[in-house]
């Protein structure tokens, strides 16, 4: 049975769970609270795709195809990206659909400002100050007491090994904040780089689409983990897995609840 983002997923009966391999989505999924996890990525049970998803992913797969284009030496003009989001756009509100939209006002407005976002970052210092040396670059790593491979990919890696993950948010982050809430994904990717490359990455980069009304792009930069840092984080995996693996699913009640989906599968659980 496989958890990881973007990559299949078999069903295995709940009494044998055994992950190939763990992702940071996975785990960071897991340690939120393992009962969502259960209802997401065990029982497998499909909710409506959430509107901050929907646009998330077709911001994520707009700058994927641009960053490729710049890569391969191909067309990636405003109207070329243009073509390319509506048609993202599309194809994950039938991949992923229902998406939760109020009306199409709604929804068109939700599209405009999306597209807007895309664009700011394309006009930005961001694209300018460097070209990629990978996109969605799919990498793995080895964990001491972990039976099974880490895997993840790296939205961009720079010329420099730099990791950079692309965040959409409706607000400007606080940079503190930010780092330590994806410290697991980040550290994670800095781990499978060493791995590769036998290099440590000089940082560990956010960047921020904020979807405000004049959008705006912000970069976090985080340190690269030192040992201490890398031994936590791979204490995680070991406590996810073991946890996965031992069926230990139950109620995580936090903040987390105000956005679940799972609000009415969870009342109405009970330890088995
Ligand atoms: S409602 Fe809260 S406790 Fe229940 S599954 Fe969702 S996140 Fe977990």
């Amino acid at each position: 049975m496989a958890l990881g983002r973007d990559l299949p997923s078999e069903a295995s009966p709940p009494s044998s769970i055994r992950p190939d391999y763990l992702s940071p989505s996975s785990v960071k999924s897991y340690l939120s609270c393992s009962l969502r996890f259960f209802f997401e990525r065990v029982a497998q049970i499909r909710k409506p795709t959430t509107v901050a998803l929907h646009v998330g992913k077709a911001i994520h797969a707009t700058l994927q195809s641009f960053n490729l284009a710049r890569w391969r030496g191909e067309d990636y003009s405003e109207d070329a990206m243009e073509t390319a989001f509506s048609s993202h756009f599309l194809k994950l509100e039938k991949a992923e659909g229902p998406v939760d939209y109020a009306d199409e006002e709604t929804r068109q407005k939700v599209r405009s400002c999306a597209w807007n976002t895309v664009k700011a970052y394309m006009n930005s210092d961001e694209v300018a100050s460097q070209m990629p040396l990978g996109v969605e670059v799919g990498l793995s790593a080895t964990f001491s007491g972990l039976p099974v491979p880490v895997r993840g990919v790296i939205d961009l890696v720079q010329h420099d090994l730099t990791a950079v993950d692309y965040k959409s948010a409706a607000a400007k982050p606080d940079a503190g904040h930010a780092a330590f809430d994806h410290e697991l994904q980040l550290v994670t990717y800095q781990m499978m780089i060493e791995e590769a490359t036998g290099d440590t990455p000089p940082s560990l980069d956010l960047v921020y689409l904020v979807k405000t009304k004049t959008p705006q792009v912000i970069r976090v930069k985080i340190h690269p983990a030192n040992e201490q840092r890398k031994r936590r984080i791979a204490d995680l995996y070991r406590i996810a897995y073991e946890g996965i693996t031992t069926e230990h699913f139950h109620p995580q009640p936090g903040m987390q609840c105000s956005w679940c989906q799972y609000m009415k599968e969870c009342s109405g659980w009970c330890r088995q």
